[in-house]
């Protein structure tokens, strides 16, 4: 549509599988779009000229202008929301631009949320507030620099146009990087349809994409399932070593590339609690962080009962196999998440016993209300100085429970092969001195709706390096002091 747009080399693979997968949708222009960020970093992964995009970006991550080569589509798929199954749900205010292969040969899905209605949109207007677009910014950046899989943000571009919710608010569109933006619901959707042919499409499809390992397997569905449930076991440990809490873990927002996706009321927690929740919607708990692998799982078995056609013509014992296939699961997660947990606390090596004496650290901080990013960052110190004690026992309302806990450790330490310096070292690697606090982002987004950015930036500055003492920045390590915490965050809508 104009000349002097920079390239964008899109390469389009999903707009070539069939027609019922997606739907042809163009962007709808804004009145007023303004770059509020570009991602440079994530423009250089992708092989895109930053430079030009500083002055373009508005225009093409608004959806103003559809740059050459972008093929745009709302993606179809279905969804158990709360355990409730929704036949159709789909982009609703989404928008895929098209796919670039990057810097590493991955393929990535460059996708506009917030670019107006789509057939898939049902009652809602196909728009984003700046609050929640500004929030999958910060919360999607921090956990990639955290280490975790995710999803990326590319831009944040403000609309100029009012979105109106329980108030008024502006508008904005986020630009979401994916691995892909396939789902368990993209599943869910062709077998609601029974479109066995589509789902083998599918399968196929994916496995190039995202498991080509598994390419010429016997059995490509049953492949395809053991190696979903691996990069989710793997995630949802992930998860808990930082303290995250999706906030909707539903079917729609689990992705078959084992990315974090959809960062809508999500949060990570402060206090270390087991039953914490921050979605507003989520009254009965289904998404407490605790429950997020057992959610894993039954998510998992969603994406079986959609294969089961493809795993064997007889039903019995195509459900015997996928069966077999999810009961993995539990043994994976629990491996992953050990593994990580065995990390936090500086060993290196794996003793039967490690298993109860993580359990005993997580009482002891349940029970004593500690926080549970800065209890092992200060355990980190307590490694390799034990004067650093009194700093950790600060962190409890009751610190008996945390100092005989220390004596247990310090006896299994005497079995680790690491030195002191080399173990406190390690655990500074894995065990984070910057989370995106609730209470700084609500703060952030607040400022932000107010026109000050400032805020927006420091963090998105601070969290870039969550494993860095930034003494500069120390109070960004802080929990909320009493009166501050931010128990609630509201849906992305
Ligand atoms: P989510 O809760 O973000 O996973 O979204 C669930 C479904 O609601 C998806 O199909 C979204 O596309 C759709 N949706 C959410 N917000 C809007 C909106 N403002 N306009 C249209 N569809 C929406
Ligand atoms: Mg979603
Ligand atoms: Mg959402």
């Amino acid at each position: 549509k104009t000349a002097e747009q920079p390239a964008i080399p899109f390469d389009n693979s999903y707009v070539r599988l069939p027609a019922n997968f997606h739907t042809r949708v163009e962007p709808t222009p804004v009145a007023e779009p303004r770059l509020i960020k570009l991602n440079h970093a994530l423009c250089a992964e992708l092989g895109l000229d930053a430079a030009a995009l500083e002055a373009s970006g508005a225009a093409i991550f608004s959806g103003n202008v559809v740059p050459t080569g972008a093929e745009p589509v709302a993606m179809g798929y279905a969804g158990h929301q709360f355990g409730q199954f929704v036949p159709q749900l789909g982009d609703g205010r989404a928008i895929l631009l098209g796919e670039v292969v990057d810097r590493n040969g991955l393929r990535r899905d460059i996708q506009l949320k917030g670019a107006g209605q789509t057939p898939y949109s049902r009652r809602g207007d196909g728009r984003a507030a700046l609050g929640p677009v500004l929030r999958e910014y910060i919360v999607s950046e921090a956990m990639h620099a955290l280490g975790l899989p995710t999803t990326r943000a590319l831009a944040a571009v403000s609309t100029g146009q009012p979105v109106y919710r329980e108030s008024v608010l502006p508008g904005a569109v986020f630009t979401r990087v994916a691995a892909s933006h396939v789902r368990v619901g993209t599943f869910q959707f062709l077998a609601a349809r029974a479109d066995v042919e589509g789902l083998q499409r599918l399968v196929d499809y994916v496995i190039d994409r995202h498991y080509p390992e598994i390419r010429g397997s016997d059995n490509p569905a049953v492949a395809l399932l053991s190696a979903v449930i691996e990069r989710q076991g793997y995630l949802i440990a992930r998860w808990l070593h930082v303290g995250f809490i999706h906030g909707v873990m539903n079917t729609d927002n689990m992705t078959i590339s084992g990315e974090t996706i959809d960062f809508g009321p999500c949060a990570l927690m402060d206090a270390y609690d087991p039953a914490t929740v921050f979605s507003s919607i989520d009254r009965g708990g289904r998404y407490a962080y605790a429950n997020q692998p057992g959610i894993g799982q039954w998510n998992l078995t969603r994406l079986a009962e959609t294969l089961l056609p493809l795993i064997d013509p007889d039903e019995d014992k195509a459900i015997e196999i996928a069966q077999q296939t999810l009961a993995t699961y539990a043994t994976i997660f629990q491996n992953h998440w050990l593994d990580g947990m065995r990390r936090k606390i500086g060993l290196a090596n794996a003793e039967d016993g490690d298993l109860d004496l993580v359990q005993a650290l997580l009482t002891a901080m349940h029970q004593g209300g500690a926080d549970y990013t800065l209890a092992f960052r200060r355990l980190a110190a307590a490694a390799e100085d034990n004067a650093a004690d009194e700093a950790l026992f600060q962190l409890f309302s009751n610190s008996y429970g945390v100092s005989q806990w220390l004596g247990s450790w310090r006896e299994r330490l005497e079995r680790d092969p690491q030195s002191p310096q080399q173990r406190a070292k390690a655990m500074r690697a894995v065990n984070p001195a910057f989370i995106p606090r609730n209470h700084r982002v609500e703060r952030a987004l607040a400022a932000a709706t107010d026109g000050d950015f400032s805020l927006f930036e420091a963090l998105l500055e601070v969290l870039s390096r969550p494993y860095d003492d930034q003494p500069q920045f120390a109070a960004y390590m802080e929990p909320p002091a009493p009166g501050e915490e931010v128990l609630q965050t509201f849906c992305g809508t």
